[in-house]
């Protein structure tokens, strides 16, 4: 019986398990997210444990917050890069496991690692997963491949138009103020309004004004990118009543120019449905496809 480990790295929790993406984890641990030693020392127990429990890995994949250094030709690959976490700068989590368990690490965004197990559990090869919590991220597979380009996408941080409504806030992003995530993250709506959605009553403009950039954001996709479904995650999305309002402001925006998606945004911009955490069932298809590559190519 072949067994994976996975990690979802996240700003404020490690999600770990070890057991595969379509079986589900065997054994789970969540990890706050502290310093990286602190973290990294809870992680590699749980693994040490696990593998005394249930035998190798065969890989691990990893999921990560960022931004990532994730060109294989860089020098500083696999690093955490700009994060404005402290000591989290520089930090190589797939290294550390690399070198402290001797097998392949496959690693990608936690926002990527999310659309494969997204698309993976849908059956389609072409998805965007759009996470809106402390930041906002967005994951693409492509043809059945997560998208990197040059090293990922910054979705979260794309220029919108602003609500009028929401004339006198000045968004909170640290590089670029009023960004989608400046603007329409968690915490910029805690900032805007002193409360997030869940205690903001319905007829609160702060709901439509959200949707409105969530919106904005699903057109973008739409039109750039043009994947068949979207799936939004994240705490601010547990509000299930703004996933309708979503598709209407998404519709909104592209102004009847993309039929396809008026006939079934219900279908195609959509809540996740993996029973686990996205990111875990995707950074066990991550280890997977690894360790599946690395079959074929050891074949004779
Ligand atoms: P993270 O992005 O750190 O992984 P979450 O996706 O849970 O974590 O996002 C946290 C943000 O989402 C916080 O800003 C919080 O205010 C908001 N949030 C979390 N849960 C809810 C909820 N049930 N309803 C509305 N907002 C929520
Ligand atoms: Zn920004």
């Amino acid at each position: 019986m072949t067994l994976f480990g996975a990690i979802e790295a996240g700003g404020t929790k490690f999600v770990c398990g070890v057991g595969g993406a379509r079986a589900g984890s065997r054994a789970r641990a969540v990890i706050a997210t502290t310093d990286p030693a602190a973290t990294l020392a809870e992680v590699g127990a749980f693994f040490d444990r696990a593998l005394e429990a249930h035998g190798p890995l065969d890989a691990i994949g990893l999921g990560s917050f960022g931004p990532l250094e994730l060109d294989p030709k860089a020098d500083r690959y696999g690093q955490i890069t700009t994060t404005p976490k402290p000591g989290w700068s520089g930090v190589d989590i797939g290294g550390w496991l690399r070198a402290r368990y001797g097998i392949p690490v496959a690693i990608d965004t936690d926002v990527n690692a999310a659309a494969l197990a997204e698309a993976d559990a849908r059956g389609v090869s072409s998805l965007a997963y759009a996470t809106v919590g402390t930041g906002i991220g967005v994951g693409l597979v492509l043809n059945g491949t997560p998208h990197l380009g040059t090293s990922h996408p910054e979705a979260g941080h794309i220029p919108v138009r602003r609500h009028e409504g929401h004339s006198g806030f000045t968004g909170i992003c640290p590089y670029h103020g009023d960004c989608l995530e400046g603007l329409a993250s968690g915490p910029a709506i805690k900032a805007a309004w002193g409360a997030s959605l869940d205690r903001l009553p319905a007829d609160h403009p702060a709901w439509a004004i959200e949707a409105d950039y969530i919106g904005q954001l699903c057109a973008s996709l739409i039109l750039m990118v043009s994947p068949g479904t979207i799936v939004l995650g994240g705490g601010v999305m547990q509000q299930a009543r703004l996933l309708n309002l979503v598709r209407a402001a998404a519709l909104r925006q592209l102004g009847g120019y993309c039929p396809q998606w008026e006939a079934a945004a219900a279908e195609r911009i959509s809540m996740p449905l993996s029973g686990e955490a996205p990111g875990l069932t995707g950074a066990y298809l991550l280890a997977e496809r690894l360790a599946g590559q690395r079959d074929e190519s050891d074949a004779p």
